[in-house]
């Protein structure tokens, strides 16, 4: 049984590049006759905004995209999450770290690594076998030399990372005690039963991490497929600083539109695809079904 999924950050409306990801999750569950699922991501609650949870389904239902069951918010499951890592605790797959960020930075520069990873610093290991006297600020999954997982992503093909040496010991529970979207994404995508995960490439990085948890879990690891990233005019990755505006999805033929725009990036046929969303979609799930072989082959 296919079942897909939509996944946005209530951090502020969609914008173009959010929509190539909505609009891709979707087609690929229709082509696949099964269904589409959206679960609000807002379990870093300090970066949500007020309200961004009901603008980003407007838009979605504004586009035509209609999820099959009701959407579910990562804020309302934390019980769900807890119930994954205490086993994990159990098990010692995890342990309690009580380094703060300066604690981290010290330590690495003692070792000589100064280079920060997409502005994440990999983890020196201090609390590995215990916490010194520190107090227990946050909980974070033990990585090994074993630790190195491999996909092969629909679009981007045969994927290798080594997490213990590019990631380190990754935190599941911060130390502001909010579950961290690792634990998080992975705990409700086995919960939903997603077979499939379609997303913007911006996250394939996080795909290695999240593969070794399901693994900790014993949960199955879905399909995925992380379609390419719309850029800004300056080459950089969209974001509100360099023009991703809010969509604009007031009117339908402004929703169309944006569908057409994303549709574009997808490498979709958008001439002659229908004056409405409607027969736009329509014709864009039967483009994605033939679209033999890759890309997007299943
Ligand atoms: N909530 C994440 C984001 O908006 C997406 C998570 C996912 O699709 O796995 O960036």
């Amino acid at each position: 049984m296919y079942r897909g999924r939509f996944a946005p950050s209530p951090t502020g409306p969609l914008h173009a590049g959010s929509l190539v990801a909505a609009l891709a999750s979707w087609l690929d569950a229709r082509a696949h006759g099964g269904q589409w699922l959206v679960r609000i991501e807002d379990v870093d609650l300090p970066r949500c905004i007020p309200g961004a949870d009901q603008t980003i389904l407007a838009q979605l239902a504004a586009c035509g995209l209609i999820p099959d069951k009701a959407p579910v918010w990562q804020s309302q499951r934390t019980a769900l999450y807890q119930r994954a890592l205490d086993p994990l605790i159990a098990a010692d797959k995890v342990y309690p770290c009580g380094c703060s960020r300066k604690d981290i930075e010290a330590a690495q520069h003692a070792q000589g690594l100064t280079k920060p990873r997409h502005g994440e610093l990999v983890y020196p290991g201090t609390c590995r076998s215990g916490l010194h006297g520190k107090a227990a600020r946050a909980w974070r999954f033990r990585t090994t030399e074993a630790s190195v997982s491999h996909w092969v992503d629909r679009r981007l093909g045969a994927q290798t990372q080594d997490v213990h040496a590019a990631v380190g010991d990754f935190v599941l529970l911060r130390a502001d005690g909010l579950f961290a979207y690792q634990l998080a994404v992975v705990v409700d995508d086995a919960e939903q039963h997603i077979s499939h995960i379609v997303r913007g490439e911006d996250l394939a990085d996080n795909t290695p991490r999240q593969i070794l948890l399901q693994q900790a879990l014993g949960v199955p690891t879905p399909s995925y497929l992380h379609t390419p990233l719309v850029l800004a005019a300056d080459g950089q990755k969209l974001s509100k600083q360099n023009g991703a505006a809010a969509l604009d999805t007031a009117t339908p033929q402004a929703a169309l539109g944006a569908l057409q725009q994303a549709a574009q990036s997808l490498g979709l046929q958008v001439a002659g695809s229908g004056d409405n969303t409607g027969s736009a979609l329509a014709a864009w799930v039967a483009q994605w079904r033939d679209s033999s072989p890759a890309p997007f082959s299943p």
